[in-house]
């Protein structure tokens, strides 16, 4: 990055230039500084429930993208978005005339966030739109239907991103340094667990519905603990074994399992113990490696991320993830070029593929070599 880039950047992180020496770990990877008084990406976000509501923030504050357009089932919801965005009617869309994104120069994006079952559908009819698509996780409900994602993404020449937002927050990009560095040596254990307690949640929430979930807290939290162990270790697992946990929360009359804890064995010899559950709060990560050990709690939530490692705590800036991401993702698109591997659709086939077979694991009792 240029200074000017650096300063700039420091700005939209909120942070002091006195903190500027943490920014290379935060750095975009790509050599050219965009110009961005020419071009911003036009984002539309699809379906405008939870996340997107935090995701709007991430894009007005975002250097590079704009709210552009939205995609609802719900008018109410395009009353008031449209008002607070100033978002012209013809960027807005319903889940029937989505398709007609065609004929809109305006919109370069689509960002889906729907549930994980839709995740498919709305990503391939964004494609056949020519839309570049970014989609929340989990990318979809099985490894096949990602490969069918990367493959429409690819014959329409669009570029199909993750919302892997811990790609671009400093406290997980240190983590990732200080596992693949090997800066205390070979990572030999983590332990990586996210849940979050959903006793008071509606009953008919689309998390608790296989059909549109796909599944429970590994689907939607686990998913996470893949990415970190997988992130850290800088390779890929090769076999699994897993247990679904007890119910606890029957009154929910859940299709999906309540908790689920697996261990992930990888090629150097590390093993990653997890658990993903939605009947108690826990957000941790823990590495220990032959001559040290490092640590984040909480560590995959919003944050503030609380870190540290043998040689001490962590001290990086708090940051808007979802800008951060956005803006990270938008250069590369700007510039005509593919997004970066870590957070390509074919991450999220990857992790896919693995949930699969935790999934299998679980189910079967037995120990999953994973291809
Ligand atoms: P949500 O239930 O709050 O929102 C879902 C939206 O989809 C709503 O606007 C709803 O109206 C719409 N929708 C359309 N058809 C629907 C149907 N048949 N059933 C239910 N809703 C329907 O969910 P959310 O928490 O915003 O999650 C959306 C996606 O974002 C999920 O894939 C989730 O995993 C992901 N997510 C990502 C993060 C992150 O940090 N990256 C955080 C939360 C959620």
């Amino acid at each position: 990055m240029t200074e000017i880039s650096r300063r700039k950047f420091a700005k939209s992180l909120g942070i002091g230039l006195g903190a500027t020496s943490i920014l290379p770990l935060v750095s975009f990877s790509t050599d050219k500084p965009v110009d961005h008084n020419a071009k911003k990406l036009n984002i539309a976000l699809c379906g405008l429930g939870r996340y997107a509501n935090l995701l709007k923030h991430g894009v007005t504050e975002s250097e590079y993208c704009n709210l552009a357009g939205i995609i609802t089932g719900t008018p109410s919801k395009a009353v008031k978005w449209q008002a607070d965005y100033n978002i012209p009617d013809k960027n807005i869309y319903n889940y029937e005339n989505y398709d007609q994104l065609i004929d809109n120069p305006d919109i370069d994006l689509v960002y889906v966030v729907l549930p994980n079952s839709m995740h498919k559908e709305y990503t391939i009819r964004a494609a056949k739109a020519g839309k570049h698509v970014i989609v929340e996780k989990p990318m979809a409900l099985t490894e096949k239907d990602c490969q069918e994602m990367i493959a429409v993404c690819k014959s329409e020449g669009v570029q199909l991103a993750l919302g892997y937002r811990l790609h671009y927050e400093p406290n997980h990009l240190e983590i990732k340094r200080l596992g693949q560095e090997k800066v205390f040596g070979d990572v030999r254990l983590i332990e990586a667990s996210l849940g979050y307690s959903l006793s008071n949640i509606d009953p008919n929430d689309w998390h608790l519905k296989k059909s549109l979930s796909g599944g429970g807290p590994l689907m939607n939290l686990g998913v996470y603990c893949v990415q970190v162990s997988r992130y850290v270790l800088g390779e890929e697992p090769i076999a699994v074994t897993a247990q679904f946990g007890p119910v606890n929360l029957p009154h929910l009359k859940s299709e999906v399992e309540e908790s689920i804890t697996w261990q992930l064995e990888f090629p150097g010899g590390a093993v990653c113990t997890s658990s993903a559950t939605t009947n108690s709060n826990i957000d941790r990560f823990y590495a220990a490696a032959e001559k040290g050990a490092f640590e984040l709690s909480p560590a995959v939530s919003y944050g503030p991320f609380v870190g540290k490692s043998s040689n001490g705590p962590f001290d990086f800036p708090v940051i808007n993830q979802q800008a951060a991401q956005l803006d990270g993702i938008a250069k590369f698109i700007l510039e005509n070029k593919d997004v970066p591997n870590h957070i390509s659709g074919e991450e999220g086939r990857k992790d896919l593929k693995i949930i699969e077979a935790i999934y299998k694991a679980a189910e079967s009792g037995v120990r999953v070599d994973i291809k």
